[in-house]
């Protein structure tokens, strides 16, 4: 047996046997073991270390017979005997560990199990702790049935812990009085209850390696992904007061077998390890130990928080001073109590962001299709300096400025001819509620303008084509697709639209002519409450990254005006370049009545979106009550983000910059270095138009198992549902981006 091999079988995803770690516990070569122990963690474990609290909540008088344990009321030990601890003593040291960076906080306390007035008590606390902070809350309670447990979810509680303690052979050795089976039922009851679980052992009790090996694996069998070890301080007064001291090589050969059966474990540092030197300590975390219970432990002196964070840095563990983020911030579309990991930008430049920890990524997002010009542009910056010596911002209503003026200049030539009014909103999604408020004015101010079309006023409703996606706030999202999108959950609450199937004839394939039959029949038949066709053209991002043949545009543009439709386009992430034109309309060489552009407009460096309007749309909406249009944003007009978009928009368009050549490379080189993904049996599709870079998945990826995996390749992608897919700055070097290909390719070949 070659320890390479078993450890290349446990980063592969393999489980080595209970012989074979007998096997590793024998080695005399230790060093070896170590080294092996410490590669597993590096590659599967978190690289952050996790460290948790506990407050001993209750202390002594415990009925059970424990033959290690001080507060057992069978053995005579002297340990402290008091009452549950009042709530704002709980707080304060919830607070005080919170501030410490510490992220979990556990309710401790001693006895079988806890009657129900206790339990309703420590909810209690459990709820006045959750009111007042944001540490994340376990409790140890010893043996609670499941309806026990769902009061504890209640209360705010999200994970219970409970140790097996040692292995199942041994245990009725040192315990009496109940047994692992009970301790095993807690944690499923708990799992039921919707409570993440905690359970380990402590070791040195007398149990042989052999022990120590079926302890882990019984923890692997359940599947415990938080793992305290405890290291056996024998107490005066309990039956295991003589135990010999567990050895440094015990005790680093122990980390090492746990590491190798528990690849991915969190394998926490519990009690007892104090008694080791601090080189043991911080080898027994570079081999494998990745968590620590920190601050005041139980009975026995515990270590203090800032020596542990230090012991993890010097063990290679990244600092983590995210906790903030973690227990205080929401990001997109995320659980703010289970949150996926978030990495730290410390600073970008070009295509590469640079984590905190050092580490450079090469962007393949433009921060969400935002950054073409990439990062830190030096001709961004110094018109985001200069605008800010001026003025920052002043209302728009009744005053105008340079950089306002200035923008209307250079969009006006970019945009569709027959776009000539402009309305500056302040994000994507606000511009796509003025552009639907906008159709909506028009057809109100139309059915006054002639006593025989009063009609008119009931062309409120929309339809758009499923898989779009058109942002986040109430209309926008009625307008986002029905499936995918949020519609069931906002329910009756939310506008409802008519949605036409997604158009599948390939931008780059034929065109079938019944793509469009589905969308002419519902503008037909409810011509008479429909304002306006709203899709995005040619590229559906959000909604799947989906193609589409420009010929569907020209049809559905024709049926708009047959039927007396207006059409709008939102360019929010197809605009700038992004898809080898300018705007994407221009594939198709249709054009709509209204048009949304953000995201690129000011290069990424801060949240600016436009509507777009014909003088049609704009007359009409003036001449006829109430004579306005009704919207207008605080932050309309921005002069910063102004000043930002043009210095933007004249660099795209300097001849220098070459935007056209640079797309065009980047579009051969992603279609050169993708198209072997086509081959691979994870792929359903590759697409490549201008520079987005899609590869289709057969299967739904696993978000945060994905992207820490780019991350270790140097690569930032953001994959979402069966998609990994490229959009990276224009800016990018042919190095950089074979470096993004590469990467991506390898990642999505491990799915
Ligand atoms: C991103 C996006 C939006 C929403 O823009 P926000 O700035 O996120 O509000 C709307 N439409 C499309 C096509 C988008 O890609």
């Amino acid at each position: 047996m070659k320890i390479q091999d078993l450890k290349e079988k446990v980063l592969r995803g393999g489980s080595i046997t209970p012989t074979e770690a007998l096997g590793l516990a024998a080695m005399p070569d230790k060093e070896a073991l170590y080294e092996a122990a410490h590669e597993i963690t590096l590659r599967l474990a978190d690289r952050r270390a996790d460290f948790c609290s506990i407050i001993n909540a209750r202390s002594g008088r415990c009925p059970e017979d424990c033959k290690w344990c001080a507060q057992s009321a069978h053995h005579h030990t002297g340990a402290e005997i008091y009452d549950l601890v009042d709530k704002d003593e709980c707080l304060r040291q919830a607070r005080l560990h919170e501030a410490q960076g510490i992220g979990r906080f556990s309710l401790v306390i001693s006895g079988r199990r806890p009657s129900r007035q206790l339990l309703e008590r420590l909810c209690d606390t459990a709820r006045y702790l959750r009111q007042h902070t944001s540490i994340r809350l376990c409790a140890s309670l010893g043996l609670v049935d499941e309806e026990g447990m769902r009061s504890l979810a209640d209360a705010g509680i999200t994970r219970y812990h409970c140790n097996l303690e040692t292995a199942p052979s041994y245990f009725p050795t040192l315990c009496t009085t109940h047994t692992q089976e009970d301790k095993i039922n807690t944690l499923q009851a708990a799992r039921r209850a919707g409570l993440e679980v905690c359970s380990g052992g402590i070791i040195g009790m007398g149990e042989s390696v052999e022990q120590r090996i079926e302890l882990a694996f019984r923890l692997r069998e359940l599947d415990i992904a938080s793992v305290p070890l405890n290291v056996l301080a024998p107490i005066p007064g309990t039956p295991l007061a003589h135990q010999p001291l567990l050895s440094d090589e015990d005790l680093l050969t122990t980390v090492a077998l746990f590491r190798f059966i528990l690849p991915r474990a969190a394998l926490r540092f519990a009690g007892g390890r104090k008694r080791f030197s601090k080189d043991v300590q911080r080898r027994a975390m570079y081999i494998g130990i990745n968590a620590a219970i920190t601050g005041d432990l139980l009975t026995t002196t515990g270590s203090t928080s800032s020596e542990d964070h230090r012991l993890a840095q010097e063990a290679g563990y990244e600092p983590d001073d995210t906790l903030t983020d973690t227990l205080h911030l929401w990001h997109p579309y995320t659980s703010t109590s289970h949150p996926l990991p978030v990495y730290k930008v410390a600073s970008a430049r070009g295509a590469t962001l640079t984590l905190s920890t050092g580490q450079r990524l090469v962007d393949g997002m433009s921060s969400w299709w935002c950054a073409v010009h990439g990062y830190n542009r030096p001709e961004l910056n110094q018109a985001a300096q200069a605008q800010l010596e001026q003025m920052s911002h002043v209302m728009f209503g009744g005053l105008t400025h340079d950089p306002a003026i200035e923008l209307a200049r250079l969009l006006l030539p970019l945009v569709p001819p027959r776009l000539q009014k402009i309305f500056y909103a302040d994000s994507g999604s606000v511009s796509v509620e003025v552009a639907m408020k906008m159709a909506v004015q028009y057809w109100y101010a139309k059915s006054l303008s002639h006593p025989g079309l009063t009609h008119l006023a009931k062309k409120q409703n929309f339809v758009t084509i499923r898989s779009g996606y058109h942002g986040d706030t109430w209309n926008a999202m009625s307008v986002c697709d029905p499936v995918t999108g949020m519609h069931s959950l906002f329910g009756p609450a939310l506008p409802k639209r008519y949605f036409a199937p997604q158009p599948r004839s390939r931008f780059d394939g034929a065109w079938d002519e019944h793509d469009i039959d589905e969308l002419r029949a519902l503008i037909t038949t409810h011509a008479d409450t429909l304002a306006a066709l709203i899709l995005e053209p040619i590229v559906q991002g959000a909604g799947g990254m989906w193609f589409y043949h420009p010929q569907y545009l020209v049809e559905a543009a024709r049926h708009c005006r047959e039927h007396g439709l207006l059409l709008i386009f939102d360019e929010i992430a197809t605009g700038f370049g992004r898809t080898g034109r300018l705007f994407a309309w221009e594939h198709a060489g249709v054009e709509p009545d209204i048009m949304t552009i953000g995201k690129a407009l000011t290069g990424g460096y801060m949240t600016m979106a436009a509507v777009l309007a014909t003088n049609e749309v704009a007359d009409m909406l003036s001449a006829h009550t109430p004579g306005v249009f009704m919207h207008g944003p605080t932050f309309m007009g921005n002069p910063l983000a102004c000043a930002v978009a043009c210095a933007s928009i004249r660099l795209l368009t300097s001849p220098e910059y070459d935007w056209q050549g640079r797309v065009a490379r980047i579009e051969r080189q992603l279609k050169e270095e993708l198209e072997p993904a086509r081959q691979l049996p994870e792929v359903n599709d590759v697409r490549v138009l201008g520079t987005i870079g899609v590869i289709e998945l057969k299967q739904p990826v696993d978000m945060a198992r994905m992207q820490r995996r780019f991350v270790e390749e140097g690569i930032w992608v953001r994959p979402f549902g069966r998609l990994a897919y490229v959009m990276p700055p224009y800016v990018i070097q042919p190095e950089e981006l074979s470096k993004l290909t590469r990467g991506l390719i390898k990642v999505v070949t491990e799915q």
